[in-house]
């Protein structure tokens, strides 16, 4: 008999401002309230010193600091949350630890900071090359501050760089979409998260659909968006490991791969989630709600529940879910959690056995809901 130690868990900072809200954008993220961020940085040190002590220390072996722009923070600000997260967890040697920062909020000065702190993969926010299409998202920035953020990344020593693109764009077309990818393509990320707008309802970019006044480009052209994505990122040598996430070998985002396939993290900052002893706990998604010290809400997780998120996530990888790690998580394989349920995506061709792990087919990859519904 030998005991197994448990996984290194995950930690995530959310740093919710904004210079300004993106058109699209239903994150919990703020304009103009900058001011708030020492008041905020103070709160979340203190949560996190807390939570460490309250979970008893386990070590880490990723970070990420999301938003919201993190870039936005000074350098002061940035080091005292990383200090205060070295501090309360044990951080693995080899931790892969990201930062995402908005083109236009990234200077030399923060750049360095992160990496004398320890950061060692910065996420770019870099949209669409299109001056036209930036505007209409509402977003700070043009595609010169996506190559000048790049070179100030790389000048601090950053080589592990990650772009986000999207595509389905109002008026964007498929050439717009191929000059974004070469444009992209042409800084050498290791990383690139590449999806499609969802319009969410409530957003100004939503209004604008539903008054007619931006046209989205058909499912179609957003398919062959999509496909023309794949390809090139393959020929780039960008591997697709999830739906909407491709890496060069060894670059595959750690921290989320940890969230797909249920390792425990802990969340810190207002609408950050925790999930952790079973347990989920949300922290109030509101900013002022969250310096007022209102407490999160925290949910026993349900052993079924427990098994269709494994499969709800996992499914969003390539790979797939091992039965063999679903066996370890749940005590049984994935035929006695699932049963008959099976075996309508099986026989409709969009869910395969494939090396001892269940994955989505080409096909199921575009209709992962109807799969899921099927598990339910
Ligand atoms: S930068 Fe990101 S978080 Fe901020 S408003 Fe735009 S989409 Fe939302």
């Amino acid at each position: 008999m030998h005991s197994t130690l448990p996984k290194p868990i995950g930690l995530y900072v959310h740093l919710p401002f904004c210079v300004r809200k993106c058109a699209y954008c239903d994150f919990a993220s703020y304009a103009g309230r900058q001011a708030d961020i020492p008041r905020y940085v103070d709160a979340v040190v203190q949560e996190i010193t807390r939570r460490g002590a309250e979970t008893g220390h386990p070590s880490a072996d990723t970070i990420f600091l999301g938003g919201g722009t993190p870039s936005l923070l000074d350098e002061f600000q940035i080091t005292r949350i990383l200090d205060a997260l070295f501090d309360a967890f044990p951080i693995e040697q080899n931790a892969e630890i990201t930062c995402e920062c908005n083109p236009g909020t990234l200077t030399p000065p923060f750049a360095q900071a992160l990496r004398q702190a320890g950061v060692n993969r910065l996420s770019l926010g870099a949209q669409a090359a299109q001056t036209r299409l930036l505007r209409l998202l509402g977003r700070i920035h043009d595609w010169e501050q996506v190559i000048a953020s790049v070179e100030i990344a790389r000048q601090a020593g950053f080589e592990n760089i990650n772009l986000d693109l999207m595509f389905g764009l109002p008026s964007q077309t498929v050439s717009d979409f191929r000059e974004t990818l070469a444009a992209a393509m042409a800084l050498c990320p290791t990383h690139v998260s590449c999806y499609g707008l969802i319009v969410e309802e409530g957003t100004p970019i939503c209004r604008e659909v539903t008054a007619g006044k931006l046209v989205l480009p058909n499912e179609e052209v957003e398919r062959d968006m999509y496909e023309f994505a794949r390809q090139t990122f393959a020929e780039h040598g960008l591997q697709q490991y999830e739906i909407s996430n491709f890496a060069r070998e060894g670059y595959a985002c750690r921290h989320n791969i940890g969230c797909w396939t249920r390792v425990r993290y802990l969340g810190f900052g207002c609408a950050a989630h925790s999930f952790f002893d079973q347990c989920r706990t949300m922290n109030p998604p509101q900013l002022d709600a969250y310096l007022a010290g209102e407490e999160p809400k925290t949910e026993q997780i349900s052993k079924d529940e427990a098994r269709f998120e494994s499969m709800m996530l996992g499914l969003r990888m390539t790979r797939g879910v091992k039965d063999e790690d679903f066996t370890r998580m749940h005590g049984l394989s994935i035929r006695d959690a699932f049963g008959a349920k099976l075996d309508k995506p099986i026989n409709a061709g969009l869910l395969e056995w494939h090396e001892g792990a269940l994955r989505l087919t080409r096909l199921g990859m575009d209709l992962q809901n109807s799969v899921l519904v099927d598990l339910m």
